[in-house]
């Protein structure tokens, strides 16, 4: 009987983002990827969610090496936290290290690891783990999937991926590889990415982008062409600054992360911008117009960057108006619309035109659609599936999918973050649970309990009422106040009979308790905010946060 191996789920079944799994074999844990996931609206002021390490703390010991199967923020953005907690190496393509080293470095944390980059179809001992990176086409360059040869036989992780025939780059994803595998060896498990399991048909490739970009920048001829992508979609970027360099303009960039990337990217030989393509911002205002194109992150409408500033008229080296075209090469993350919406409409209102997928092909996805899901099932035939990366219904779908491709149902796996899954010669079943609750981060560091995030929204969604009283020690008669401060709750310049009558309430509130003999601040406290709750629900049917401030001389 051959060792059984683990699978551990800390994030990214079940959401998209904050993707984190774990494969466990001789007792030893292999991570792979340690991503975060952005905050959706109910998160107020919440910055970023991570996956919970409660696991890998517990188990620091026995944590051999992080993998990763490339450089997107929902795959590499947890570790300068996983770092905090434990010293661990890591490996991955080059690109994917040099995406990943940014925020270990700035967090510090470089010391607590060290960086092994690995090539395309290399194989690698890690510890116990035998791990081969298979190369895959994505929306950054140089993804990998990986192949797990254990015990339990192959386990095969798609990582995110599509099946561009035609890459920028020439660099294709490894089907036959993964043939060769499932007709030698044969694939025992397979793990694949559902992003896209709803949609119908295969992804465009990356190229198409290109040649609509172009079409772009001859249909505007005299105006000074603003594109943003994401930072890091290196191959967008290449396609953009060809198109700029063919119509005769020179490439700014503007924003930290795309010079950052760009940068990275050029001195690793992924991106071709000559020298003398590219000029500095400062220097763009003193350019005709129609010679620049200047290539800018926000591709989110994320509220401080360089594009919502543009839109707001407020950033510091571009005023946008009707000399401009603006084309945003680019998706919505769900979530992000309204944002996205606000900087369009703002473009607008400063005179520019404005180009987004709604209105041309100017982005593609860079996840599998179903027929690309299908090649993937139909080349690896495993003999069982677990769905990975994406929201539940993405899973259920991605399921579905599989059991049509004939992977037994018996055999297919509907994991949830936090879900063990146990290979043994004989059987793939669950086999228990470890925590996997969010991590919620504000700031650099610090964890943000739930209770806090519960306050935040009913701040947001209700307002607080403060009062303030002030009582005599011994005997509970009220010296001073209440005094009603509220915000949210009513505007209290014009709610003055409202406010009386509130602290009349607290007042009887405050008797009925010194009546029934409770002097102690705790009492106090608690009829204080009841009687100021009551009042508040009956008279306005709303439920603010009441802070009683109770002070005692
Ligand atoms: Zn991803
Ligand atoms: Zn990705």
């Amino acid at each position: 009987m051959a060792d059984s191996v683990r699978l551990v789920f800390l994030g990214g079944v079940g959401e998209i983002g904050r993707n984190c799994a774990c494969i466990e074999v001789e007792g030893r844990i292999l991570i792979l990827d340690c991503g975060l996931m952005f905050p959706d609206l109910e998160m107020p002021g919440i910055d970023l969610v991570l996956p919970d390490f409660t696991y890998l703390r517990d188990n620091a010991d026995r944590v051999e090496a992080c993998v990763l199967t490339h450089g997107h923020e929902d795959h590499v953005g947890g570790l300068s936290f996983l770092l905090r907690d434990l010293e661990v190496p890591i490996y991955g393509s080059p690109l994917s290290l040099g995406l990943a080293r940014n925020r270990i470095e700035e967090a510090g944390m470089l010391g607590r690891t060290k960086l092994h980059p690995v090539k395309d179809g290399e194989r690698r001992q890690i510890g116990p783990f035998d791990v081969e990176f298979i190369p895959v086409t994505h929306s950054v360059p140089h993804g990998f999937a990986t192949a797990f040869h254990t015990p339990q036989g192959v386990i095969l992780h798609s990582g995110d991926f599509k099946i561009d025939l035609t890459p920028v780059d020439g660099r294709a994803m490894d089907l036959a590889r993964i043939g060769a595998i499932a007709s030698d060896e044969g694939i025992r498990l397979l793990l694949s990415d559902s992003t896209n399991a709803e949609e119908s048909g295969h992804t465009l490739s990356e190229r198409s982008v290109g040649r609509v970009v172009a079409d772009l920048f001859a249909a505007y001829p005299d105006k000074r062409v603003i594109v943003t992508c994401f930072a890091s979609h290196i191959h967008r970027i290449q396609q953009i600054a060809d198109a700029a360099v063919a119509h005769g303009r020179t490439i700014a960039t503007l924003g930290r992360s795309m010079a950052k990337n760009i940068g990275l990217a050029r001195s690793m030989g992924l991106l071709h911008i000559a020298d003398s393509a590219l000029v500095d911002i400062e220097k763009v205002g003193n350019l005709d117009a129609h010679r620049v194109c200047v290539i800018t992150t926000g591709s989110q409408g994320e509220p401080m960057s360089a594009l919502a500033l543009m839109a707001a008229g407020e950033n510091k080296w571009l005023t946008v108006g009707a000399g401009d075209v603006v084309i945003l090469s680019s998706h919505a993350i769900p979530g992000n619309e309204a944002s996205v919406g606000k900087v369009i409409d703002g473009l607008y209102r400063l005179g520019a035109e404005v180009i987004h997928s709604g209105l041309a092909r100017v982005h593609v996805s860079g996840h599998a659609m179903r027929e690309e899901l299908k090649t993937l099932l139909s080349i690896a035939r495993p003999q069982a599936f677990i769905p990975v990366h994406g929201e539940f219904r993405h899973l259920t779908h991605h399921a579905r999918l599989a059991a049509e491709m004939g992977v037994p149902e018996s055999r297919i796996l509907l994991a949830e973050d936090g879900d063990v899954i146990e290979l043994t010669d004989s059987s793939i079943d669950f086999a228990g649970e470890v925590p996997a609750g969010y991590l919620y981060v504000d700031g650099i560091v610090g964890d943000v309990g739930r209770g806090v995030l519960r306050d935040r929204r009913v701040l947001a969604e209700e307002g607080v009422v403060v009062v303030v009283v002030t009582v005599d020690a011994k005997s509970g008669e009220v010296l001073t106040g209440p005094e009603i401060i509220t915000r949210g709750w009513v505007y209290a310049p014009e709610a003055e009979a409202l406010l009386g009558e509130a602290r009349a309430a607290v007042l009887a509130g405050l008797e009925e308790a010194t009546d029934r003999g409770g002097r102690d601040y705790e009492t106090l406290k608690r009829h204080t905010r009841a009687a100021l709750g009551r009042f508040v629900h009956e008279r306005t049917r709303r439920r603010p946060m009441i802070v009683p401030v109770i002070m005692e001389v």
